[in-house]
């Protein structure tokens, strides 16, 4: 039986960030993915500074990215344009990049470092017990020291390690497709925060216009399951009114593909066990305010590889351990403040304040950007410390008071 020491499921942003981080370090690396190469992802294909900070980390060449300054929020008759923040911890700009070029580039550079890639072959672990010892895949058994699930949204994978999405919590539904426009070389992130459903209900969640640089524009829109009637919600009207809405100002050719939908996973019951570690979205690791989660994939993916080449032994239980203190409190505030939201008229008060003055937007942007969490200084940081407190304070009351589907 061939050994590694390292078996990644799965080949978007998160498994190729650990393929690289591993190989480079000099371990023995297998990644599989049940997709072809050049595979695409439903995705907005938005990079927030913290992602190009961890693409930078990774040392991956951005020149085929389309370069961004800045998020324009836009919500109702109130747009503000600002420009992402200089902080010490991340670089000063965005980017966007059509998940079917960044995931090819990606996991060409693990390949260049090393890693063994399967396309077009699933994989699904080995269990000795509660112990995973490896994977199996196209009818053979591989033996690993550790299995990374780097799945996505919750599959076979993690039904099998019991890492699926805890179901009392919000998730998220998003819809994306492209079309041409004069506009695709803007330098903002656009974000319409005030969409409503057919019946008028406000919608938690937002609509986005990401031009890419290249002719077009990814122009999608997103809503958390906490909303009152998010079971009949129809994306597909959704972003058809929200196209409507943007169609002037963009002048906006046909889309060019049907629009596809996908889910967003905000929580996870576990993210490591004996021998395996869940990163990305397959350990829940999605901003509930914004959607985004491809720098949290690289983040967690780098951090695991990390661990298992400073201690195999401890590396699962630190890998957890480490997450839980970067992300957990920032996710676990996103996921209370989207029970909030849910509410109509708390959302449409909100809203008036986000956008409503300078210092607040400010705040609402690096929110937007993912660049706060545990470790952020600042107001921000302060912010998020006191929402934390008192959205917990307030968590049995948001839950049982939630809006039903
Ligand atoms: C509509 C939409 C818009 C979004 N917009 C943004 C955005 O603008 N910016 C942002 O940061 N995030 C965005 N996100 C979230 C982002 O797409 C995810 O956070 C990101 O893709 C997570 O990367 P990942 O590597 O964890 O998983 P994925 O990118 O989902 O990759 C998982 C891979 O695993 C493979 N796989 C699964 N099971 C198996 C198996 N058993 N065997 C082999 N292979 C397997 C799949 O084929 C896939 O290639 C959006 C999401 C949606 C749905």
């Amino acid at each position: 039986m061939d050994h590694y020491d390292i078996a990644v499921i799965g080949a978007g942003p998160a498994g190729a960030a650990a393929a690289i981080q591993a190989a480079r370090g000099g371990a023995k690396v297998v990644v599989f993915d049940k997709a072809p190469y050049g595979r695409d992802k439903v995705c907005g294909d938005g990079l927030t500074p913290r992602a190009v900070g961890a693409l930078n980390d990774l040392g991956i060449d951005m020149a085929g990215s389309h370069h961004i300054d800045g998020l324009r929020m836009i919500a109702n008759d109130t747009t503000r344009e600002l420009l992402w923040p200089a902080t010490s911890r991340f670089p000063a700009h965005g980017a966007v990049w059509p998940r079917r070029k960044l995931d090819a580039h990606l996991i060409d550079a693990a390949l260049e470092a090393g890693a063994k890639v399967i396309f077009e072959t699933e994989a699904t672990p080995t269990l000795d017990g509660t112990r995973v010892t490896g994977v199996e895949a196209g009818g053979r058994k591989i033996g690993a020291d550790l299995v990374i699930a780097a799945t996505g949204a919750p599959g076979t994978v993690a039904r099998m390690l019991g890492a699926e999405r805890v179901v009392d919590e919000p998730f998220g539904l998003a819809i994306r497709t492209y079309a041409e426009t004069p506009r695709h070389a803007d330098k903002h992130l656009e974000a319409c925060l005030t969409l409503t459903d057919e019946d008028g209900t406000p919608v938690p969640g937002y609509g986005w216009m990401f031009p890419a640089g290249d002719g077009t524009v990814n122009i999608g829109v997103g809503a958390l399951s906490t909303m009152k009637g998010f079971k009949k919600l129809n994306l597909n009207k959704l972003l058809d009114s929200y196209r409507d809405l943007v169609q002037d100002d963009w002048e906006l050719g046909p889309n060019l593909e049907r629009p596809r939908a996908w889910r967003l996973p905000m929580s996870a019951q576990k993210r490591h066990g004996d021998g395996w570690v869940a990163i990305g979205d397959a350990a829940g690791l999605v901003n509930p305010m914004n959607g985004e989660g491809i720098d949290y994939g690289l983040e967690s993916g780098m951090l695991a590889s990390d661990l298992h080449l400073e201690n195999p032994a401890t590396a699962p239980q630190r890998y957890d351990q480490l997450v839980g203190e970067r992300f957990d409190s920032f996710l676990r505030t996103g996921r209370r403040f989207s029970f909030l939201i849910g509410h109509p008229w708390i959302l449409r008060t909100g809203l008036r304040m986000a956008v409503g003055t300078d210092a607040i937007a400010k705040i609402t942007l690096q929110v937007m950007g993912n660049l706060v969490d545990s470790e952020s200084p600042g107001a921000s940081g302060k912010v998020l410390k006191a929402a934390d407190s008192l959205l917990g304070l307030a968590d049995p009351v948001l839950r049982k008071t939630r809006a039903v589907s």
